[in-house]
């Protein structure tokens, strides 16, 4: 997931050297979803690999980080998770669609369309 202009100042300034470790180092390359992502594609750990095609759709494997808890300040080691783009989108997926919406309903009652009832003015 490329970082969101938002959340850029979250991310600590050593992120990109953690990152790093965490792929290569501990995953060693591979995509360490056990599951997380939910797309029941895969059984056990997910079998792509950084660069290789990936598992089931053929496209070539890019290694991300996930925060399993989606804070961007966490980055203990337990919070992380390197993920394959697949497993990282659809592990994200939900909580993208909750942050899309609370984020335009704030912006809603901030213009004053939203009145407290929840109606569009
Ligand atoms: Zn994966
Ligand atoms: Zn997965």
């Amino acid at each position: 997931m490329p970082i969101r202009p938002e959340n850029r100042d979250r991310y600590p300034t050593d992120w990109k050297a953690i990152s790093l470790r965490i792929r290569t180092e501990r995953a060693a390359g591979r995509c360490e979803c056990l599951g997380e992502c939910g797309r029941d594609n895969h059984t056990g750990r997910c079998p792509n690999v950084n660069g290789g095609q990936a598992y089931g759709t053929g496209s070539k494997v890019v290694l991300t980080v996930a925060h399993l808890d989606h804070t961007p300040e966490h980055v203990d080691d337990s919070n992380l998770r390197a993920m394959c783009q697949g497993c990282h989108l659809h592990y994200d997926r939900d909580h993208h669609a909750e942050t899309r919406a609370r984020t335009r309903a704030d912006a809603l009652a901030k213009s004053g369309q939203l009145d407290i009832f929840g109606g569009t003015s």
